[in-house]
């Protein structure tokens, strides 16, 4: 098992969401949102943007991990932690910065 690995069997976190780019959401849009089990976060890009999270566990997922690793897809190979949900969580997007000095 690589390091990679050993960290994201551990976490799993991005592999149990869906995000995409919302407008501003109303307070009956975020209301709906929250209690469907989603979550709204804000940051800031140079202009505020909210990202909606959709709770959505991969199939591929297993308790040891990723089922497809050597296969996975390019999105999932080349993710390194740097969004809202994951950025306090990632610890292989820490470690592989880190690695690349
Ligand atoms: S958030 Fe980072 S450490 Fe967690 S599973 Fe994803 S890539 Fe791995
Ligand atoms: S394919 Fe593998 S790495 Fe990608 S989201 Fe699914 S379980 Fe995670």
């Amino acid at each position: 098992m690589t390091s990679e690995q050993e960290y994201c069997v551990k976490c799993r976190e991005c592999c149990k969401w869906v995000c995409t780019q919302i407008t501003t959401p109303s307070s009956v849009d975020a209301e709906f949102y929250l209690k469907r089990g989603c979550r709204i976060l804000r940051y800031e890009d140079g202009v505020s943007k909210y990202l909606l999270y959709v709770p959505s566990v991969c199939p591929n997922l297993k308790d040891d991990g990723c089922s497809i690793y050597p296969v996975r897809p390019v999105a999932c190979s080349e993710y390194r932690g740097n969004d809202p949900i994951t950025l306090d969580v990632c610890q292989w997007g820490k470690v592989r910065d880190g690695e690349q000095g």
